[in-house]
């Protein structure tokens, strides 16, 4: 049984802000933040995709890699959306989902984890925004906010894309945005939305998939 720990919209008191005022130089305050990450579960909100072969296959694989991870425990799954590629070539239309993960991870390695992934299931990029196996974002990190070269968090075009929003609103509705803003409100700013549509939930959580 999976224990329900995040509440719409629950914040860590002692949460660390990468970019709050402190009397400690960024790189202790990193190492610091990784100890603490280390023996305490944080919530993450990753975004998955993949637009070849059997896209539903590659999805549930990914959750199931993600979930393999001793560090990094699935705790929820939005339905799945097929959406019109965004950007980069001509293309096939993308799955799309968004997970929830309690994770032990701190964000860099989570991030790392994240890539392990796309390289298990042997992602191969060539064009930017081409055609993906799979493509396993970072969308949120608990409240934090992370701004480094190879890992900003919240998500950089996480606002700008509906594909990401709309799953990720279905597992975490009341998340707040480090600049305060509401997930719907986000979403509402680009609206009208087209592109994207619900085709079920044919990806599982990792323990009920089906054998
Ligand atoms: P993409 O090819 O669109 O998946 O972009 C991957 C690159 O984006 C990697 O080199 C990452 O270092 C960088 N990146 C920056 N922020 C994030 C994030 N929040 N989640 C995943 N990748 C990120």
């Amino acid at each position: 049984m999976r224990s329900p720990l995040w509440s719409p919209g629950a914040r860590s008191p002692d949460a660390v802000r990468e970019d709050g005022p402190s009397a400690f130089p960024q790189a202790r305050r990193a190492a610091a933040s990784n100890l603490l990450a280390m023996w305490r579960e944080r919530f993450a909100f990753l975004g998955l995709g993949s637009n070849v072969e059997d896209r539903l296959d590659h999805l549930q694989d990914a959750v199931d890699a993600l979930n393999a991870d001793r560090r990094i425990r699935v705790d929820a799954v939005s339905s799945v959306y097929e959406t019109e590629p965004v950007g980069g070539p001509q293309q096939g239309p993308f799955l799309n989902l968004a997970v929830r993960v309690a994770t032990r991870h701190a964000p860099r390695q989570l991030l790392r984890a994240c890539q392990a992934v796309e390289a298990k299931l042997e992602r191969v990029r060539t064009v930017r925004w081409g055609p993906r196996t799979i493509d396993v974002d970072i969308l949120l990190y608990d409240d934090r906010t992370v701004r480094r070269r190879r890992l900003q968090i919240p998500h950089p075009r996480l606002t700008e894309r509906a594909f990401a929003l709309i799953p990720l609103i279905e597992v975490a509705p009341g998340q707040i945005l480090p600049d305060g803003r509401s997930l719907p409100a986000a979403l509402a700013k680009i609206a009208p939305i087209e592109g994207v549509t619900m085709v079920g939930t044919q990806v599982h959580m990792p323990s009920q998939a089906p054998s």
